[in-house]
């Protein structure tokens, strides 16, 4: 059987491995000995499940929204990671990261973070471990997210502000890059998504597995059988769409559909929209697919949603995507905002705007009544009060 999954070199396809200048090998090759064998242990699984159950609030629930239902002919169900611990998905990978760097004897934390979702998950498990956390983020993003950096700050971690580059998402990536290299002894790197070199995609992936462990489990009570016709999820580096798909991916009765951040188009240049517009190149560590000028520089991708803005994308997409084995769809911020009113009208739940990106495709669908379908709604909007309310597209 064809399998969709990493294979023994790291690689999915023609995309992944681990391209590392020579200081971080030692690293990622001390990572790649050990996490396999640490994430399988007893001692691991059984904290982690109890930490996700009390702490993070799982199972989170599967949903089934009748109104959306009515709306589109189908049955339409929602996994609810808005209502974890902070809000989104981003919980479940740093809580099993953290473990993980425990497990190996490291002492110190250090992360990126663009929005400051995933430095305030860092920050957060850092304070319920008692270790202390280096956050690097850029300076315009510090300015832009400013009640997340507030937030990290309560936490007990640093932020570190990066002034190099655009002062965003990439530039904070290369500068925790560079203080893992002069720390390599006690100083564990917490990756946010689906990217970075190998081990780090497979890791993000086994870790937001526990989505798709829930809804098999879910839709078997719910509706006699374990698997959906249709599963969705946005994707930003891919973490939450991994996770909702990992026990599924072999399952081809399973259709697999994703959403990128199309921004204002993918004919203008301000998207995000990697899987439409970029070329094959590698970004932090990766082969995969980025925003590239075609010699080479990374572009600097745009879309309303701070969460999707990353200007490449984890590899297992960009294999998933060159297969055929998942549609991806672009969706644009007006869209976003519209498929945002349209949920929070009709279920009263206000979804994060980058989980608006995959509620946006529904129109785009040919669904029938007996059709079952999954969307994970990735985090909620309170964060996006904001952007919703600027943009009300009535
Ligand atoms: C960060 C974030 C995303 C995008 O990250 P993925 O790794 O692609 O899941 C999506 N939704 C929310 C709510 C986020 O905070």
């Amino acid at each position: 059987m064809k399998s969709y999954n990493i294979d023994e070199n790291g690689f999915y396809g023609e995309f992944g491995g681990a391209f590392v200048p020579e200081v971080l090998y030692k690293c990622t090759e001390e990572l790649r000995c050990s996490y396999r064998d640490i994430l399988e242990s007893d001692a691991f699984q059984q904290e982690f499940r109890n930490l996700l159950n009390d702490y993070v609030g799982r199972p989170s629930p599967l949903y089934e929204a009748r109104h959306l239902s009515e709306l589109y002919h189908a049955r339409i169900f929602l996994k609810r990671e808005d209502l974890n611990h902070t809000g989104a998905h981003k919980i479940n990978n740093a809580l099993g990261q953290i473990l993980l760097a425990r497990a190996m004897g490291k002492t110190r934390i250090i992360a990126e973070t663009g929005a400051g979702q995933h430095g305030v998950a860092t920050a957060t498990v850092c304070a319920l471990m008692g270790m202390p956390c280096t956050v690097y983020m850029g300076e315009t993003d510090i300015r832009r997210q400013m009640p997340n950096v507030e937030r990290m700050k309560m936490l007990g971690a640093t932020v570190s502000p990066v002034t190099s580059g655009n002062m965003t998402l990439k530039d904070a990536v290369n500068e925790a890059i560079r203080d893992w290299c002069c720390h390599p002894r006690d100083t564990f790197y917490i990756m946010g998504s689906a990217v970075g070199p190998h081990p780090y995609p497979d890791i993000v992936a086994r870790l937001q597995s526990i989505i798709s462990e829930e809804i098999l489990m879910q839709l078997q009570a719910k509706i006699g059988r374990n698997y959906p016709d249709y599963l969705m999820a946005c994707v930003g580096g891919g973490s939450n769409a991994i996770g909702t798909f990992y026990h599924y991916l072999d399952n081809e009765k399973v259709h697999l559909i994703a959403a990128e951040a199309g921004g204002k188009g993918c004919d203008t240049p301000f998207t995000a929209a990697t899987i439409h517009c970029g070329t094959t190149g590698i970004l932090h560590g990766s082969r995969t697919l980025i925003l590239q000028t075609p010699d080479g520089q990374v572009i600097e991708p745009y879309s309303i949603s701070a969460g999707l803005d990353y200007p490449g994308i984890g590899p297992v997409h960009a294999h998933l995507a060159s297969t055929g084995r998942a549609t991806i769809y672009s969706i644009n911020d007006d869209e976003a905002v519209r498929a945002a009113y349209e949920l929070t009208r009709l279920e009263g739940i206000i979804p994060a705007m980058e989980s608006a990106h995959i509620l946006a495709v529904l129109p785009k669908m040919e669904l029938s009544e007996d059709d079952v379908v999954v969307i994970t709604v990735s985090g909620r909007g309170d964060k996006d009060m904001k952007s919703f309310l600027d943009n009300k597209p009535f």
